[in-house]
């Protein structure tokens, strides 16, 4: 019998995947692979079987119980299966339905992590996620419930929604039905990672005017302390060199 190991491609690029990750992606006998991941990272494998189990929408659960079933036959021909998730396998990757299917079935797992949207986005975007003092909790959210529904909170100082894209004018209704004031930052990133990655900066009250740019795209959506830009930045650095005024001023960083 053989194993399952679950590897994080990270949120794009086939070079966010981890350096562990790799090596076990080249052991695979059989890689089973998500929609969001880099077909670049076939080179790891050549040889391995690459399976696409790509789900499209949300909440498919007959999907996920082939996927089940995949998993565990495979495990059984074969003496290493490879799940590539988009990501990181523990963010919204639907992993624990996929550990007890493996568990039932007495079939020995590992996971090797991943980077998550939220940390990719934070990156493309150079703002970090937690702030000294007013930035001092991060929430990992999803926009939708398991009835399709949309749902916004406000638990942390800064909140991450995944899987929001396509109802950005109702999750701006919802945050500021949940609390956010109105002029709170709010960042958008659609294939964060990814060389055509894309950027937005909104507020709560005009969050829908970032549908268009990020539409069809994957997008996080940073509510909160880390999404504001931060004080000094290169553009602004640049104009204080320019201008001796703002130099006399004193502006700091
Ligand atoms: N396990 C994944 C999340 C899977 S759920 C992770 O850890 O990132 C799918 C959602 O993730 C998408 O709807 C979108 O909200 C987000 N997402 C995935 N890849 C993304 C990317 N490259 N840029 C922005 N958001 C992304």
């Amino acid at each position: 019998m053989g194993t399952v190991i679950f590897i994080g491609a990270g949120p794009g690029a086939a070079d966010l995947i981890t350096v562990r990750g790799a090596a076990r992606l080249a052991q695979a006998d059989v890689v089973l692979f998500d929609a969001l991941t880099d077909p670049a990272l076939r080179e790891l494998a050549p040889n391995a079987k690459w399976v696409n189990v790509g789900k499209r929408g949300f909440c498919d659960s007959t999907g996920q119980t082939t996927i089940n079933a995949l998993l565990v036959k495979h495990a059984n021909e074969v003496d290493v299966v490879v799940r590539l998730k988009g990501g990181d396998p523990s963010v919204f990757g639907r992993l624990e339905e996929e550990l007890e299917a493996l568990a039932e079935a007495g079939i020995a797992c590992e996971i090797v992590p991943g980077v998550t949207a939220a940390i990719a986005a934070a990156a493309a975007t150079q703002r970090p996620l937690t702030r000294r003092g007013h930035g001092r909790s991060v929430s990992l959210t999803t926009a939708m419930t398991r009835e399709g529904e949309l749902q916004a909170t406000r638990t942390a100082d800064t909140e991450v929604f995944y899987m929001a894209g396509k109802q950005l004018a109702a999750l701006s209704r919802r945050l500021l039905a949940a609390g956010w004031p109105e002029d709170t930052s709010v960042s958008v990133v659609s294939r964060a990672g990814w060389p055509d990655q894309l950027h937005s900066d909104h507020t709560v009250a005009n969050l829908a005017r970032a549908a268009m740019l990020h539409a069809g795209r994957p997008s996080v959506v940073t509510v909160g302390a880390g999404a504001a830009a931060l004080r000094a930045t290169p553009e602004s650095a640049e104009m204080r060199r320019a201008d001796p005024a703002t130099r006399a001023a004193g502006v700091k960083p």
